[in-house]
């Protein structure tokens, strides 16, 4: 029988979430101009960047409408919207930028964007909320692809994927490749080709949600693939959004939830503090008309209460019974191990991909009851993930350590 012991307190330093979208509304694109959705757009910016103030970094995904970020001057435009909303010295969160990998993307723009941008995107057409405007499978075999890929890996800018395949059918319908829930296993073809080809490429497969993708990380072959796991893909299986006699809208995500198999193989991953495997939201708020409708939105918004929810986690009675049984932690050391697991997941791992930021935050979380928010907002109204639990661990401090001055984020 184990005697489990729960921390106190839990400090966290220095959290961030390199990956999460807030939907912005580029103005320059005149030709597409819809008046009603540029303002439906900026009211949920407005309403969720100051959330993200407990983070120290940031990295803002670049699918915004009417069309993706893919030039210095969608950047600067998208730049302003977010410094307008979260202004950097108020909350001092450092906000990174990526760019779409589109047909537009050459070698010429990616020495244009160097300096400005730590990634470039890559969305498989039609898989994933407004990714249609970007091209078919990544295919490294097209000269301006690999021009492109170079130019990166010289540049040490990151190649972010969302690693799925996009739909094939024959000439009878049938599909061929793309199935929902196949997918990702098939892009980790893929994925292994771009590692071999461009070896000092840092690449990062994101929101892995299948056990195909931690072999690729656990096998040490390509130590430069990288890693992310979204709060849900840790958490939940395909059962949780749809094996109930009801279907929960508010976990629909791409890559979609997947088999106890793939989930036990991630939270393995995970809890094995290798340093190639981190934390990032993917946190997308979409307002409950769209979320809970017949054309629900997939994406989980998570970004504000994802700092309680990992801890929790981490914590968690079937967590700790489990690793202990399973002898991957020490019986006397298991609380300073999960904490410092929890701070490389959370904070150090992500350094190895996009170095260290600027401004220094400590957030401590102490065991008192935390009742995750029903909903943010009213006009936009927007529905958090774990809306339905009540975590173990709620924030007891949060402040932004910079050389000037000491911010206590709680007051703001
Ligand atoms: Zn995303």
């Amino acid at each position: 029988m184990i005697n489990i012991q729960f921390p106190n307190q839990v400090t966290v330093k220095n959290p961030q979430d390199p990956h999460l979208h807030w939907r912005g509304y580029l103005e320059n694109h005149f030709e597409d101009w819809d008046e009603q959705k540029q303002a439906d757009t900026n009211a949920m910016m407005n309403l969720v960047l100051p959330m993200n103030k407990n983070f120290s970094r940031i990295l803002a995904m670049p699918n915004t409408i009417p069309q993706h970020i893919q030039t210095k001057e969608d950047l600067d435009m998208y730049k302003q919207m977010v410094e307008k909303a979260m202004p950097l010295d108020k909350y001092f969160t450092e906000t990174m930028f990526v760019v779409s990998l589109t047909d537009q993307i050459t070698a010429k723009s990616i020495n244009e964007l160097k300096g400005h941008i730590k990634g470039v995107k890559y969305y498989p057409w039609g898989v994933t909320t407004n990714s249609g405007g970007s091209s078919a499978d990544i295919d490294i075999n097209k000269p301006q692809t690999r021009e492109v890929l170079e130019a990166m890996q010289d540049n040490n800018i990151v190649l972010n994927l969302h690693p799925e395949t996009t739909l094939q059918k024959d000439h009878n319908g049938a599909i061929e490749k793309g199935f929902v829930h196949d997918a990702e296993r098939e892009f980790s073809d893929i994925v292994v080709e771009i590692a071999e080809q461009f070896p000092k490429l840092k690449i990062v497969i994101e929101h892995i949600s299948t056990f195909d993708m931690v072999e690729i990380i656990e096998s040490w072959k390509y130590p430069n693939v990288y890693g992310s796991v979204t709060p849900q893909h840790l958490m939940l299986t395909a059962h949780d959004k749809e094996g109930g006699p009801t279907f929960d809208a508010q976990v629909h995500c791409k890559p979609t939830l997947k088999t106890p198999k793939d989930l036990e193989a991630i939270q393995r991953l995970v809890l094995s503090g290798n340093p190639n495997i981190y934390f990032w939201s993917d946190s997308a708020p979409h307002p409950t008309e769209a979320k809970e409708s017949s054309c629900c939105s997939a994406w989980a918004f998570s970004s504000p209460v994802a700092i309680e929810t990992i801890t929790d986690w981490f914590f968690r009675p079937e967590t700790i019974r489990y690793w202990l049984e399973k002898e991957l932690l020490s019986e006397t050391w298991y609380l300073n191990e999960l904490q410092d697991k929890l701070q490389a997941f959370i904070w150090d791992n992500a350094n190895n991909v996009y170095w260290t930021p600027k401004f220094d935050k400590q957030i401590v979380l102490e065991r008192k009851p935390f009742e995750v928010p029903k909903h943010y907002g009213d006009t936009p109204r927007v529905v958090p993930f774990n809306h339905w639990e009540e975590l173990q661990y709620s924030v007891l401090s949060a402040k932004a350590n910079i050389h000037w001055k000491s911010i206590d984020l709680l007051q703001l």
